[in-house]
């Protein structure tokens, strides 16, 4: 939670603007590095998440490797210090200029999610005189159960390579010369806080590798994505996603064989809790029935409210009077520019801080400037 000393420091500040608590970053980093120390997994963090430098910064101090969706963040995470030996890179539409970037680093693995574009992969490490190193991302046809533009992992999603396409991609490993398959990868939404999920992806893994190993292609890594879901309703209650139990159940169900390595790609479960958009109340418009606070945040600087129907807690920093019911709404042209519907706050008014929280993940990186508006700036708990 945000302490008095941060609010102190908030009045001088021109708001909106993003805050990020750095000693929960790094006590969230420590839980999870521990418990992959602990099984022997590898961890490569989703930039897409947050790619804020200071953030990247302490991700990579705490020894996490890097997971890119497009060539620019090869190129930043390669700039932020994360090894090349580290890196993977997933995404349906790589451009022949991102591969290039991509085979130019020497990442660890392009994670690939079609027959075509591992025959474009291996023309292009021909052309360079390299060999890329390879992953097959699997669409393992799993319903994650999360909001349907945050599953990634049903047989009509884009993602990934299916079942029926897996002869057309071992014709092309006896033809192409100048890739090496390192693995199997898989990533079947966000946002998943129900286990039963990442159980049956365990034993999907399991169904699908056999088919490359009775193929003749032994698999070294298997790469179990991301989706760990964290606590948007009661964020102060759980700072820190239950990595515990979600590791647990993948080192119960997973069946590792001898010499595997299990790779990770966390992106909301390391950084959302750690960061709280802070806005200023412009107007309290008291409508027939609904009374609306107007903050001057908007769907431009936080759109998963507006893009996922997200839902995030609001506190009001400044009161403490008795709590009404209120819409929160931002000051954008746009009715689907609205933080929450009928929540209790207390009573609210022009000048009052408060505070969006769990917005550290998919927040500040999709900010815009839609009507012209400006780019909230980050300020950080250890900077204040
Ligand atoms: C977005 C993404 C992730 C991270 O997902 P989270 O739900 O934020 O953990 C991991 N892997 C891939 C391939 C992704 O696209």
């Amino acid at each position: 939670m945000i302490t008095q000393e941060a609010i102190k420091a908030f009045e001088t500040i021109h708001t909106p603007f993003y805050y990020y608590d750095m000693d929960l970053l790094n006590k969230t980093l420590q839980i999870y590095t521990s418990l992959t120390n602990k099984y022997g997994y590898s961890a490569h963090y989703a930039l897409k998440a947050n790619a804020n430098p200071k953030i990247l910064s302490a991700i990579q101090k705490a020894g996490l490797g890097a997971d890119c969706v497009s060539g620019n963040e090869v190129a930043l995470a390669v700039k932020s210090g994360f090894p090349a030996e580290k890196i993977v890179y997933a995404g349906v539409g790589k451009s022949d200029m991102e591969i290039k970037t991509a085979l130019k680093a020497g990442i660890f693995s392009f994670n690939c999610e079609s027959v075509p574009e591992i025959k474009i992969i291996n023309d292009l490490a021909a052309s360079m005189g390299k060999v890329a190193h390879i992953a097959l991302r699997i669409n393992p046809d799993i319903d994650a159960h999360t909001h349907k533009y945050i599953s990634t992992g049903r047989k009509e999603d884009k993602f990934g390579i299916s079942p029926w396409m897996f002869e057309g991609v071992a014709g092309l490993f006896e033809s192409c010369n100048n890739i090496k398959l390192m693995g199997l990868h898989f990533h079947v939404g966000s946002q998943i806080l129900d286990m039963s999920v990442f159980e049956l992806l365990c034993r999907r893994i399991e169904e699908l590798q056999g088919w490359f190993v009775e193929h003749g292609y032994p698999i070294a890594n298997i790469n179990m994505g991301g989706g760990l879901g964290v606590d948007y309703i009661n964020p102060g209650e759980h700072p820190i996603a239950d990595f515990e139990s979600y590791f647990g159940v993948i080192n119960k169900n997973l069946k590792v064989r001898p010499g595997q390595t299990v790779h990770f790609e966390p992106g909301r479960a390391i950084v959302a809790q750690c960061g709280h958009l802070v806005s200023r109340v412009l107007y309290v418009k008291i409508g027939q029935r609904k009374k609306f606070v107007i903050l001057d945040a908007g769907m431009n600087d936080l759109i998963r409210p507006a893009l996922y129907q997200a839902h995030h807690d609001i506190e009001n920093l400044t009161s403490q009077k008795r709590k009404m019911r209120y819409d929160v709404v931002g000051p954008v042209c746009e009715s689907s520019d609205k933080f929450a519907s009928n929540v209790m706050l207390p009573q609210t008014k022009r000048g009052d801080l408060v505070a969006i929280h769990t917005a550290g993940a998919y927040g500040q990186v999709m900010a815009m400037r839609y009507n012209q508006r400006d780019i909230a700036k980050a300020y950080y708990s250890d900077e204040l």
